[in-house]
């Protein structure tokens, strides 16, 4: 048990790296205490759920764009990507952050490093004028397209934590540097629990009008998205959408009433 001894011929008892509180008698033999072992454990152990509820709100914020690139001159803004969800994604997010913890392990266990993720997960894309698409051999270069590497990215996060759950307790024993990675993953950790629980961003992006059918035509309310939320809700009518599915039909809606709008002025203009 914890019984500090006083600091003859200045000895000073050991604190764990992470917390600095003083480690247990029994705890001598470690260099970041057991809680702190037990609570970093929890945490990359739930990084790769974090990461697929992550990696899913960002496939429904690029699944409401417009499908092919937003040149049909439609006045309705295309929906923002939350740019901070893709930045833990995509390439330098969760899977390089782990991935440099786990190369500091390795490299201090002596054991072969793995190409990092940002080198191993490039691919090289091609286009022909027909649209087809060809996916060359990852690189390192220049050409890429986000989706495979975000699909690269999940298997690289579970491939990272099963590493880092297999030798935590090797670094929390023997690994000097363990103080900066328990506090890196307790960052990241913070970081994606936040974005999943949609705690940060208060801002406000417009998307469009409202085109719910009501008694007397479309609602037409200005509907406005969170960053922080893929729930939308019209203040006017009340009308909700919240999965992938009803953000397109949303969309779909939104088209078909420019559409009309369009036909309607059109037709007026004939007529004047
Ligand atoms: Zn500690
Ligand atoms: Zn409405």
């Amino acid at each position: 048990m914890y019984n500090p001894t006083p600091d003859t011929d200045g000895y000073e008892w050991p604190n764990c790296v992470a917390c600095h509180r003083p480690l247990w008698a029994d705890e001598t033999n470690r260099l970041a205490c057991r809680p702190c072992q037990d609570k970093t454990g929890q945490r990359i152990a739930a990084l790769p759920g974090l990461f697929q509820q992550l990696d899913t709100t960002a496939m429904l914020m690029r699944g409401a764009r417009r499908p092919g690139g937003g040149s049909s001159g439609s006045k309705t803004p295309p929906i923002p990507p939350r740019l901070e969800v893709l930045a833990l994604v995509g390439p330098g997010g969760v899977a390089a952050r782990l991935a440099a913890v786990e190369d500091a392990w390795r490299q201090a266990l002596g054991w072969p490093i793995v190409p990092p993720t940002a080198v191993r997960a490039v691919h090289p894309v091609w286009r022909g004028s027909g649209g087809s698409q060809r996916v060359g051999a990852p690189v390192g270069g220049e050409h890429v397209y986000p989706y495979w590497r975000t699909q690269g990215a999940a298997g690289a996060v579970t491939r990272h934590v099963a590493f880092l759950g297999n030798n935590l307790l090797w670094a929390c024993s023997s690994y000097e540097s363990v103080g900066q990675d328990v506090e890196e993953i307790r960052r990241l950790h913070a970081e994606c629990l936040a974005l999943v629980q949609g705690e940060r961003r208060p801002g406000r992006v417009p998307i469009g009008a409202c085109p719910t059918v009501l008694e007397d035509g479309r609602c037409g309310t200005a509907l406005t998205a969170s960053a922080a939320s893929h729930r939308l809700h019209c203040g006017g009518c009340g009308s909700r959408w919240e999965t992938l599915g009803e953000w397109r039909e949303l969309r779909a809606a939104q088209e078909r009433m420019l559409a009309e709008l369009a036909t309607r002025q059109e037709a007026e203009g004939v007529a004047a």
